[in-house]
């Protein structure tokens, strides 16, 4: 029998925290505002919203952080990459006017990075571009297009704090980040690069983490980094 066991609770409690919004059940009901994404999800032939997707969606487009943990193949790229189309759609700067991404996904490895790419392409929406950079990665071509102007950068912890630093990726205009995997991206010893970039990207943005598990330096960095949580476990529950 399958367990898809759900746990959705602030991952640190405080008397001031808001109540969590309640999951969607239907694709219609987060993106009924949004038929261009409708349709992209009609025509991958998807029929119902994964556990993950249906609490993550209303999180991140109330513009609340989340956490989300659930292990691979639970449908957590759409989870944080459809409300970052959202996110995009309802700025009033351009990708002309920002001199840099206004979304920017980590993710540990350069095959990881790539899915995530394959999918957003798939997503296109209200010409919305993303670009895909990592280590091993033609690094001049790489930084042509990263200052090209461009809506998503997904990219390594690695090959992207060394384009930060050499100043040719403004992380400024970054307003929804996500650290995908990040347990992996601990892992594997990516924790300085992440830090040095997360210093570069303004306070008042939205956050999103992945993770398979939940160990001490993954809630470390969400301490660091998110602004109240919503935490959503999907699994089997270690009593
Ligand atoms: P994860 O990041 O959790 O490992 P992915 O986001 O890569 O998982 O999704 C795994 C697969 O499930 C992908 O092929 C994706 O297209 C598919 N998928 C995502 N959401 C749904 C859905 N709601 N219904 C059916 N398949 C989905
Ligand atoms: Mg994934």
């Amino acid at each position: 029998e399958e367990n898809n066991n759900i746990v959705v609770e602030r991952t640190f409690k405080s008397a001031t925290s808001k109540p969590v919004p309640k999951p969607v059940v239907t694709f219609d009901q987060a993106f009924y505002q949004y038929p261009e994404i409708l349709k992209e999800i009609e025509k991958a032939g998807f029929t119902t919203p994964s556990p993950i997707q249906s609490q993550a969606w209303p999180v991140l487009l109330s513009g609340e952080d989340l956490i989300g943990i659930a292990q691979t193949g639970t449908g957590k790229t759409l989870a944080f990459l459809l409300p970052a189309l959202v996110h995009i759609d309802g700025q009033c700067i351009t990708k002309v006017e920002r001199r840099g991404p206004a979304v920017l996904v980590m993710a540990p490895t350069r095959e990881l990075a790539l899915q995530i790419d394959k999918e957003v392409k798939k997503y296109e929406y209200k010409g919305i571009t993303a670009v895909c950079v990592y280590g091993g990665g033609n690094r001049r071509e790489q930084i042509k297009v990263v200052t090209d102007g461009v809506d998503i950068v997904i990219a390594t912890p690695g090959r992207l704090n060394d384009l930060v630093e050499a100043g040719h990726l403004n992380v400024k205009y970054v307003t929804y980040v996500v650290l995908d995997e990040a347990d992996r991206m601990l892992d594997m010893g990516f924790e300085p690069q992440i830090r040095k970039v997360m210093y570069s990207i303004r306070p008042t943005r939205q956050t999103v983490m992945t993770s398979a598990t939940w160990p001490m330096g993954v809630r470390r960095l969400a301490q660091s980094y998110m602004v109240d949580p919503i935490q959503v476990y999907v699994g089997t529950l270690d009593l």
